[in-house]
């Protein structure tokens, strides 16, 4: 089967890759993802694809990419990113323009669900639902086999329900949404508030950053934790437990039969997972009466969402070729 390549575009890195028709990656490529303006952001997309296609260029048809941004119906606009510049942007158009290549854009966690649909933790599931763990939280639906957008383009977008009334300000414009506690900029905001006001419980992460507390990110407290850092793993924790909860209030909406955790933070696997199964178990509506969701890894881990944007380019190019 032919090969294509995904990309995808978070808050922090444009990761690239090529991905076979049985959904391996054969060659990655990444770089940060500069995000202040929206020509910076395309270029760093640009830049690479054309350092993955320089050898690969003869096996690809075509190029996906799963951008974190709120995408309209037809799929052609980026309506808003919270974390990146796009703000009513023609990002189909700007990338047909340079890439000259069958395309397709989207969300990055829809691309992420639609790979674990094909390929990973939901593979044959009627409904599942995917949750990334990054910058932010993302979010997609796969529904009888399909990817379900909603009627405005940006079902699924959870990341942005509201947990705490009053709560941390959101780069939405928000205030309390759910990927202020349970991703890994919330990891990070948390262990610079513990850091600044209790630099004896944070000794140890301290160290990691020179004493300085606002230095502390989400990868220094998810590295600490790995290494068995007791504040990290509390921290760790909580993130968990606020996954968890979010997990039994998306359940209570839409019944899914699996819900895969996906994005950076779900490196740190059952560190997080477990924490959020026992919250899920204690919080699930109706629980003891109802089954409530699966709660899976991410087979394919943080490349998901390449694997997924590739392969809805394949997809697209499917329905075409059907269509003749
Ligand atoms: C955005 C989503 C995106 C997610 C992960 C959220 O803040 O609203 O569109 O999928 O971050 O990148
Ligand atoms: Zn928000």
């Amino acid at each position: 089967g032919p090969a294509a390549l995904g990309i995808d575009v978070g808050g922090t890195k444009v990761a690239g890759g090529i991905v076979a028709a049985d959904g391996t990656v054969v060659a990655i490529a990444r770089r940060a993802t500069p995000g202040a303006s929206v020509t910076d952001t395309e270029d760093a997309i640009v830049a690479v694809v054309e350092e993955l296609a320089a050898c690969h260029d003869g096996e690809l048809v075509g190029v996906g990419v799963g951008a974190a941004g709120w995408f309209d119906s037809t799929g052609d606009t980026v309506l808003f990113s919270p974390h990146l510049a796009w703000r009513n942007s023609t990002l189909r158009k700007d990338l047909a323009a340079r890439l000259q290549r069958p395309l397709w854009v989207g969300n990055d966690a829809d691309a992420a669900a639609w790979a674990e649909y094909r390929y990973g933790a939901a593979r044959g599931a009627d409904l599942a639902l995917m949750i990334t763990l990054g910058t932010g939280i993302g979010g997609g639906i796969v529904l009888d086999g399909r990817l379900r957008r909603g009627s405005h383009g940006v079902a699924g977008e959870w990341g942005h329900m509201r947990v705490v009334p009053d709560g941390r300000l959101c780069a939405c414009g928000n205030r309390g949404c759910w990927e202020q506690y349970a991703s890994g900029t919330a990891l990070g905001q948390t262990a610079r508030e513990v850091a600044r006001t209790s630099p004896a419980a944070a000794a140890g992460l301290l160290e990691r950053v020179d004493h300085e507390p606002d230095r502390l990110t989400g990868e220094d407290v998810a590295r600490a934790a790995a290494e068995g850092d007791p504040l990290a793993l509390e921290l760790v924790t909580e993130v968990g437990i606020w996954l968890g909860q979010g997990i039994a209030d998306l359940a209570a909406v839409l019944d899914p039969e699996v819900v895969v955790i996906g994005g950076g933070v779900s490196k740190l696997g059952e560190m997080v997972l477990a924490p959020a199964r026992e919250r899920l178990d204690r919080a699930l509506p109706g629980r003891g009466f109802r089954p409530g969701p699966r709660i899976a890894a991410a087979e394919l881990g943080p490349q998901a969402g390449l694997v997924g944007a590739a392969d809805l380019v394949r997809q697209d190019l499917a329905a075409l070729g059907h269509r003749g």
